[in-house]
């Protein structure tokens, strides 16, 4: 197979090991009657291997010249020559739940899971290599190191499991990172909470990690509540909460600072 000069900008790393792909491949177990979302099909290692299956395939691939020397080649496999992110999934949608799945470009991970949060009614599951580090944030326990926003945040949402570890020498080019591969089961939805509210209590809350509660909200879009009305200990740190408790801090803000919120612009 002939590799192309990977560009950066587009977080291309291809894979060159058969084995890895297979193992993916049987992470995804694509099935009948099932819609598969590839990001990223870059040269189709991926791509091919799921052509081959019984699934339905839709590939995305943003870059033009790689877009242009893989669409048709795979069978039936559908390939879209767009930003997976900029893409409206709910044109996909056709009653059964898609599933989601790539050796995703890693510069663009967090926005890649948020996107499927947000069509979480109609996201069944997602398979991603990604880097390491962040695969352990996603899996990282209330109080550890790796604790963070997209801990508390897929904790809420998600069930998520690390398949396995990938070493750098089964992509070319090699990045500077390890992998691992992810699956992430997405709960159904749970109606308990207001989510944007939710999901923005969680990013003002880690954007200072090591300060208290009550400070990093007060320098966030929240600092116009009144937050002794809440009984909640605003003396901890963002990550001594558990998800249960950022629930909890959830239902408080919606009773006692809806509509408070405002733009933190700096004013000085
Ligand atoms: N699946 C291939 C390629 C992985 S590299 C393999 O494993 O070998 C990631 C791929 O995602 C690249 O081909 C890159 O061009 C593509 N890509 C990057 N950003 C994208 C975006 N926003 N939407 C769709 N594809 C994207």
């Amino acid at each position: 197979m002939q590799y192309p000069r990977a560009k950066k900008k587009f977080g291309q790393n291809f894979l060159i090991d058969s084995n890895i792909l297979n193992n993916i491949i049987k992470e995804i177990s694509p099935a009948k009657k099932e819609r598969i979302v590839e990001i990223g099909a870059g040269q189709g290692a991926l791509t091919s291997l799921l052509a081959n299956s019984e699934a339905e395939i839709i590939s995305f691939e943003i870059d033009e010249e790689l877009f242009s020397q893989i669409n048709g080649k795979f069978g039936n496999v559908k390939i879209i020559n767009e930003d997976f992110l900029k893409f409206n999934l709910r044109n996909l949608f056709k009653g059964e739940k898609l599933r989601i799945v790539g050796n995703i470009p890693y510069n663009i991970t967090s926005p890649i899971i948020f996107k499927l949060i947000e069509n979480i009614d109609i996201v069944k599951d997602a398979v991603f290599l990604i880097q390491k580090e962040v695969a352990q944030r996603t899996v990282a326990k209330t109080g550890s190191k790796d604790y963070g926003i997209l801990s508390v945040i897929l904790g809420y949402f998600a069930e998520v499991k690390i398949a396995f570890d990938v070493s750098p020498n089964v992509f070319r080019p090699k990045p500077k990172v390890h992998s691992s591969l992810i699956h992430i089961y997405f709960k159904e939805k749970r109606n308990d909470i207001d989510e944007k509210l939710f999901i923005q209590i969680v990013k003002a809350a880690f954007n200072y990690r090591r300060k208290t509660l009550k400070n990093s909200l007060n320098n966030s879009i929240f600092k116009d509540c009144d937050f002794k009305k809440m009984e909640f200990n605003f003396n901890l740190r963002a990550e001594e909460l558990s998800v249960e408790d950022y629930v909890g801090l959830t239902k408080l803000f919606k009773e006692f600072c809806n509509g408070k919120t405002r733009s933190t612009s700096p004013t000085a």
